[in-house]
């Protein structure tokens, strides 16, 4: 694992991730779906290894009761989805990222919601789960 940075597009808002995670996914679910304009691909990272400069330039929205989404108030960049839990992970885009080199797409969930009109090539040898399957997996800890 190496460290990585990334930045929205104004530049305001810098992340420096240590030891960013080799793999990231893909959420299909209907808030990321309306949130990218697409697909949310991003890596899961603690949130002792996330580094945020320029704090003052994020604006957040609470997009459930287990989770926030924030993006730059200045030009409207994605920065993150981050389970508000104490210790509750980031979900860190890719698309922020420097240097996107060397990562593996290895997941993909809420594929049952995804739109008939794109995939992503090779989703057939991905992880993946439904929505039902989602629920059944987060919804016990998402409630605490
Ligand atoms: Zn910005
Ligand atoms: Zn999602």
């Amino acid at each position: 694992m190496s460290d990585r940075s990334g930045h929205c597009i104004c530049g305001a808002v810098r992340l420096h991730v240590a030891d960013f995670p080799p793999e990231f996914g893909a959420c299909h679910c209907e808030t990321c779906r309306r949130w990218t304009g697409s697909a949310f691909l991003a890596a899961t990272v603690p949130p002792e290894r996330v580094h945020v400069a320029g704090g003052d330039h994020v604006a957040r929205f609470r997009s459930s009761d287990w989770a926030e989404r924030a993006w730059c108030a200045r030009c409207g960049t994605n920065l993150w989805y981050r389970l508000t839990r104490p210790g509750g992970a980031y979900e860190i885009p890719i698309g922020l990222l420097d240097d996107t080199r060397g990562l593996k797409f290895s997941s993909e969930i809420y594929v049952d919601c995804r739109p008939d009109c794109f995939a992503y090539e090779g989703t057939a040898a991905r992880a993946t789960m439904t929505r039902a399957e989602c629920f059944e997996k987060f919804a016990p800890s998402t409630e605490e």
